[in-house]
């Protein structure tokens, strides 16, 4: 994604649309077409607090977040993998369980994948496809 910078008219508009936390991040980046870093620095240079944003899996139905079925898919993803770390950094204190999909159902071994916070939020904003992934791991 090209670095650009906001105009203040963006800002202003940018900063209504930030408080309203039903939308997401990777939402505010395509309407502005600037990275989520660009979009927190300036909220932070206006004083906003940083939002407590809701993992992006479970964003569109947040029932499944804490669910069971993503317990399940976790816990499947750990077996499959046979570690409970990022597979892009290894990052062990926190991770996530990524369906490729998007189907939160396919519970398919090729389907799931462990992710921290970072690299899960990079991967749905489209920087990280699942081919860098395998490519680097090869
Ligand atoms: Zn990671
Ligand atoms: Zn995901």
């Amino acid at each position: 994604m090209p670095k650009r910078k906001l105009t203040d008219k963006q800002i202003t508009k940018l900063l209504k649309l930030y408080k309203n936390s039903i939308i997401p991040m990777d939402k505010l980046c395509k309407i502005f077409k600037v990275s989520d870093d660009t979009i927190l620095r300036e909220m932070k240079r206006k004083g906003i607090q940083r939002r407590v944003t809701v993992g992006f899996c479970g964003e569109e139905n947040s029932n499944w977040r804490g669910g069971y079925s993503l317990h399940f898919a976790k816990n499947l993803a750990i077996r499959i993998l046979k570690k409970n770390e990022c597979v892009i950094c290894g990052y062990k204190i926190s991770t996530d369980v990524h369906h490729w999909d998007g189907n939160k159902k396919n519970n398919n071994s090729n389907n799931l994948v462990l992710l921290c916070p970072n690299h899960h939020r990079e991967v749905h904003l489209g920087l990280i496809t699942k081919e860098n992934i395998i490519k680097n791991n090869s």
